[in-house]
């Protein structure tokens, strides 16, 4: 079963628009990105992509306290019409009133089935106490989170609120919450690999880096992943509409291209297939 545990859709708002602009003075960037933008709003794009995968995890998280509900509607309204193969994950913001009230809304009314957290957009570190009663529903709730790790293109928001060793601490206090770090919490994805073999129930996802950053991050994140043998903890995404199922399976599948004539170790073939195909349903406890 390939799912993919790390898509988006976009809502049209103003706080949308704000990053976007923000983004693209940042990165002196034109139109495509307004057209990846736009494709990521539009649920039919989001459906064509997934078409190679057999699950999609697909959120509209926005780290604002003010917009969490709009967001988790927005979302579930989407997901109401492929329930079959979309999973979907709210957001909320510890800054927000009622967090935990917003959570159990998602998973009650919503049908929402998980939760994706953005700490280094809410300018918290993971482990601050202020998340505690998220994490504490969720667990309770039996609801897995996935939290943005590692770098971000925004010069306001503080990396030291996504560092992936920070993630210790919440597996110690939480063990039962199945915790997914995303983007294998790029550059520090050596720390990713032993924070994740330390706890049963904390995962990475390897979204992002296959286009941008193959060899610094991805490449040598699998050679971290498999030194310290947790290559099995590592879960397919693509982050969604910054690359599509298509694209990402066939670069993992070609990893290898960057050490060719080289006497680097290369990543076994098995192992990317299980990261396509198998971990992902097995850490979401999916059925066949
Ligand atoms: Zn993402």
């Amino acid at each position: 079963m390939i799912v993919d545990v790390h898509t988006h859709i976009e809502k049209d708002d103003d706080q949308s628009r704000r990053d976007l602009d923000e983004f693209k003075k940042i990165r002196g960037l034109g139109p495509d990105v307004d057209e990846t933008w736009a494709c990521g709003m539009n649920w039919d794009n989001h459906w064509q992509a997934m078409a190679p995968v057999d699950k999609a995890v697909v959120f509209c998280a926005r780290p604002y306290p003010d917009s969490s509900t709009q967001r988790n509607d927005h979302l579930a309204e989407y997901v109401s019409l492929h329930p079959d193969k979309l999973i979907g994950f709210g957001g909320v913001n510890p800054w927000e009133s009622d967090p935990v009230a917003e959570v159990r809304r998602c998973v009650e009314q919503l049908g929402l089935c998980g939760l994706k957290l953005l700490p280094i957009c809410a300018e918290l570190p993971p482990n601050h106490r202020k998340w505690n009663p998220i994490y504490q529903i969720a667990q309770e709730l039996k609801l897995p989170i996935l939290l943005h790790m590692g770098t971000h293109f925004l010069p306001n928001l503080p990396l030291k609120c996504s560092q992936p060793l920070d993630l210790d601490e919440v597996a110690i206090n939480f063990p039962e919450l199945t915790i997914i770090a995303a983007h294998l919490a790029h550059p520090w994805v050596a720390d990713a690999a032993v924070v994740i073999r330390k706890h049963p129930n904390l995962y990475a996802d390897i979204s992002g880096l296959s286009e941008f950053r193959p060899y610094g991050s991805l490449y040598q994140g699998l050679v971290y992943a498999m030194e310290y043998d947790v290559l099995d903890k590592l879960l397919f995404g693509t982050d969604w509409p910054l690359t599509t199922p298509t694209e990402e399976i066939q670069r993992l599948r070609e990893i290898n291209r960057y050490v060719e004539g080289t006497n680097l170790p290369r990543i076994p073939a098995e192992a990317i297939d299980d990261i396509i195909e198998k971990n992902a349903q097995r850490a979401l406890q999916l059925g066949e």
